[in-house]
C-alpha cells in the first residue's frame, strides 16, 4: 500500500525569504532562531531572516550553540530558552544540525519529555518550524526526523512524527556559496544516500522512486563541480539544494536502511562527518544487495544505477572514492561491534532485501577493513 505524506510548504529561490516574509507571519509572534556557532551569520542566512522578522514586526531569541551531531542536552537548553523567552515558533537555519536541533526543541518546549525517554515517550504537539537549509544534504527541512546523538545507546538516535514536517523551508542556494569542499561532499553524498536507501527501501513507492531517481540524476550532473569543489555557478548549487530537499522528501516516506544504521557508529565512535559515514559504506552495500537481487530476480541496483548514467558498480565506486580520499580504517573487532549494534536497528527492517549480521560484517570489512 502506498502512503506518501509531506506537508511542508517549500519555497525557493534568490532571497525567497526576504520576499516571503509574510509567511513566517503565520507562525506566531516570537521566533526562537538556531543556529550553529558560526555558518548562519556568514552566508547571510540570520540577516535574511532577521529582516524579514523585522518587516513583519515579530521579536526573536537566538540560540546559537548548536554543535554537530547534536546532543539531548542541547535540544532541552534550546528549548529551556523558548520557554523562557515564550517564544511561540522556531526557525532553524543551518545544516541538518541546527535544523534537527530546532525541530527537537519544538517538541520539548510544549510537551513533558523527559530527557532519558526522549525517543520512547510520544508527544501530541510542537511549536510550528520554519527551516532554511544551508548545506545541500540532510533535507532535514522536507522530513518528520529530528536526530540527535543518543550516549545510551551509543549511537545517534531519531524524534520522528509528523508533528516534526517543518511548516515552511526556504531553500535559497546562495547560502551555499561559502561551504567548504568537505562539507560540500559530505552533505552531497548523504543527499546520494538518502536517495540510494530509499529506493532499497521496503517502503519505496512511485512517489519516492520519482524524487529519488531526480536527486540521482542531479547528483551524478553535479558531479565535476563536486570533484572541485567550485560550486560557484548558481545553477550548480540550486540544483544541490534542491536535490537534497527531494532526497528528504523520500526517506520521510520510507526511512533510511542499513547504511545509515552502521554510518551513526563511524560519526559516534570515530568522529566521521555523516554524509561522509554513508558515502564510506554505500559502495560495499550495493554490491552486496546487487548480489542478492541476482537471486532474487529484482534489480534495484540496476534502477539507480540507470538514474545515476552510470554503467557499473565499478564506475560508481571510482566516483565515490574521487570524493572521499583515502578512506578510514576500523579494526576487526570494532567492525564487529559495529556489525552486532546495527543490526538491531529498526533501519534493517525497512529494507527491501533484509541483511544479516554477516551481511553487515561484509560491508564494514570491504568498505574500511585494514
Ligand atoms: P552540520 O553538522 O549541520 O554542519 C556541518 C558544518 O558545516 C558546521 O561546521 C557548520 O557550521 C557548517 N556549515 C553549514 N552551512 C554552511 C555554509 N553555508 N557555509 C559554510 N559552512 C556551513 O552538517 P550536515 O551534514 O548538514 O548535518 C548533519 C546532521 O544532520 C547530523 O546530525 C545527521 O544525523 C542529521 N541528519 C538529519 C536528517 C533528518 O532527516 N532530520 C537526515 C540526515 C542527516 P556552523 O556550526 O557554524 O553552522
Ligand atoms: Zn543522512
Amino acid at each position: 500500500m502506498t502512503n506518501y505524506y509531506m506537508p511542508t510548504r517549500i519555497v525557493g529561490g534568490e532571497n525567497c525569504i526576504v520576499d516571503n516574509a509574510s509567511l513566517l507571519k503565520e507562525l506566531g509572534k516570537k521566533a526562537l532562531i538556531v543556529t550553529g556557532r558560526n555558518s548562519a551569520k556568514a552566508n547571510g542566512s540570520f540577516a535574511d531572516v532577521e529582516k524579514a522578522l523585522e518587516a513583519n514586526g515579530q521579536a526573536y531569541a537566538l540560540f546559537d550553540q548548536v554543535m554537530a551531531n547534536p546532543t539531548i542536552a542541547c535540544a532541552f537548553d534550546a528549548a529551556g530558552l523558548a520557554q523562557r523567552e515564550a517564544c511561540d515558533f522556531v526557525i532553524a537555519l543551518g545544516g541538518g544540525s541546527p535544523m534537527d536541533l530546532g525541530k527537537a526543541a519544538a517538541a520539548i518546549a510544549v510537551n513533558p519529555l523527559p530527557a532519558d525517554a526522549l525517543f520512547s515517550t510520544p508527544f501530541d504537539q510542537a511549536l510550528p518550524v520554519a527551516a532554511v537549509p544551508t548545506t545541500a544534504g540532510t533535507g532535514s527541512e522536507a522530513t518528520r526526523y529530528a536526530i540527535l546523538t543518543n550516549d545510551a545507546v551509543q549511537s545517534k538516535s531519531s524524534l520522528s512524527s509528523p508533528l516534526l514536517f517543518p511548516r515552511l523551508a526556504f531553500l535559497d542556494a546562495r547560502y551555499l556559496a561559502s561551504l567548504s569542499r568537505n562539507t560540500l561532499v559530505n552533505t552531497a553524498i548523504d543527499a546520494l544516500s538518502h536517495a540510494v536507501e530509499g529506493m532499497l527501501g521496503a517502503r519505496a513507492s512511485a512517489f519516492t522512486d520519482a524524487a529519488a531517481k531526480s536527486g540521482l540524476r542531479a547528483f551524478a550532473e553535479c558531479l565535476p563541480a563536486l570533484q572541485s569543489g567550485d560550486i560557484s555557478d548558481p545553477a550548480v548549487r540550486e540544483k544541490l539544494l534542491f536535490a537534497a530537499s527531494l532526497d528528504g522528501m523520500v526517506i520521510a516516506n520510507t526511512g533510511t536502511i542499513a547504511v545509515h544504521a552502521m554510518g551513526y557508529l563511524l560519526t559516534y565512535f570515530k568522529k566521521v562527518d555523516h554524509g561522509r559515514a554513508n558515502g564510506l559504506l554505500l559502495g560495499a552495500y550495493l554490491r552486496l544487495v546487487q548480489r542478492k537481487e541476482q537471486a532474487a530476480g529484482t534489480n534495484r541496483v540496476g534502477d539507480i544505477l540507470g538514474a545515476l548514467g552510470m554503467k557499473s558498480l565499478d564506475e560508481f565506486d571510482a566516483a565515490i572514492d574521487g570524493l572521499l580520499g583515502e578512506r578510514e580504517k576500523c579494526a576487526a573487532a570494532e567492525i564487529e561491534q559495529y556489525a552486532e549494534t546495527a543490526i538491531h536497528a529498526a533501519h534493517i527492517a525497512n529494507s527491501a532485501i533484509k541483511p544479516d549480521k554477516a551481511d553487515l560484517l561484509e560491508t564494514l570489512t570491504r568498505s574500511l577493513g585494514g
